[in-house]
């Protein structure tokens, strides 16, 4: 049994770790297969206060020093059920069941696909959402980005160090990404935007080697060359798990209240399960401080130790 159990291991788990475990909760992480969430396939953390540079991997590394400090525990653990109907609460794992007197779901997003034919057959080899895992592997070779938002720009410009050349494709004929970003892509000689342009297919053999693109004004078919194509067309919650079992919207982001609270006492939300707007790191930070200081509120009112 514990005090305390944090679904999901990105800036939003782990600050609430530090926090619950720091006020003596009995705290454990669930880390999910891939710990630290998606700020660890970043390379450039460059808007994290205290930190004017600094890698994903590293941020999230540092975080989880700071809750195991307190006693935070960690586990590598896939939940697959959860039963919120009193506490204790029961998560169903791999290998066991955890008990939880309070529970903190931060499970954080997922990258979008395209859902176009050869995406899935070229997953690993050329097709990526990760420009900090597979960046490197594009060494002087043309690579596609689709997107227009700051993911597909941020990721874009981390490209180039790499990539001889990088075409960011892009639905419409103006940049959904904030000026900041779009002034550097702007500027840089590596990046070309393909405007007004929707990928339709992926082609390859062992390896991609070009994709299908159609201009959606025109509807002229195309073809672009390219070595790679890395995916940044947005998210989804990974809240699949909490169907039925916790209030959500239309898309699937857990309902919370201004303290983080979920439509169940005891379990709260913090990150992007609940937030689709502002989905920073130091967002998803704050609010899992703000969770765990509830949960040990929670814990405090019903726990009979
Ligand atoms: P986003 O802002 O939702 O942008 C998604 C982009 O993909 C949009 O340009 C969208 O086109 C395009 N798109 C969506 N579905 C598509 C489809 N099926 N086919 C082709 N294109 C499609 O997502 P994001 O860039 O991942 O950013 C998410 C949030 O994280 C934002 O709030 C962003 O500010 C934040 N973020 C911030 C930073 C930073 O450095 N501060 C870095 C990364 C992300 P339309 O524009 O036409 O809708």
């Amino acid at each position: 049994m514990h005090d305390v159990v944090i679904i999901g291991s990105g800036p939003s788990g782990l600050t609430a770790a530090i926090y619950a475990a720091r006020a003596n909760l009995s705290t454990l992480v669930l880390t999910g297969e891939a710990f630290g969430g998606q700020i660890a396939t970043t390379n450039d953390v460059e808007n994290y206060p205290g930190f004017e540079e600094i890698t994903g991997p590293d941020l999230t590394a540092r975080m989880r020093a700071q809750a195991e400090r307190f006693g935070a525990e960690m586990v590598m653990d896939q939940i697959s059920e959860v039963d919120f109907r009193s506490p204790p609460f029961s998560l169903i794992g791999g290998s066991r069941t955890y008990q939880a007197r309070s529970v903190i779901v931060a499970t954080g997003a997922s990258p979008k696909l395209l859902n176009v034919p050869g995406e899935q057959e070229f997953w690993g080899r050329g097709v990526s959402v990760c420009a900090t895992c597979d960046g490197a592997f594009f060494r002087d070779q043309p690579v596609a980005v689709v997107g227009g938002g700051d993911s597909a720009l941020q990721e874009g410009l981390f490209l180039t160090r790499f990539a001889s050349k990088v075409t960011v494709v892009h639905r419409r004929d103006e940049l959904r990404a904030g000026p900041y970003l779009q002034g550097r892509a702007q500027k840089d000689p590596k990046i070309e935007f393909l405007w007004d342009s929707v990928v339709t297919d992926v082609r390859g053999d062992q390896v991609v080697t070009s994709i299908g693109i159609r201009n959606v004004k025109s509807g002229v078919q195309d073809e672009l060359t390219t070595d790679a194509l890395f995916v940044f067309i947005g998210h989804y919650p990974n809240t699949e798990l909490f169907k039925g079992r916790l209030e959500m919207d239309d898309d699937g982001y857990i309902l919370a209240d201004r303290y983080m609270h979920t439509s169940v006492d005891g379990v709260f939300v913090a990150g992007e399960a609940q937030d689709h707007y502002f989905r920073q790191a130091i967002t998803a930070a704050g609010e899992g401080c703000q969770a765990a200081m509830e949960a040990e509120k929670f814990v405090a009112r019903h726990s009979s130790r």
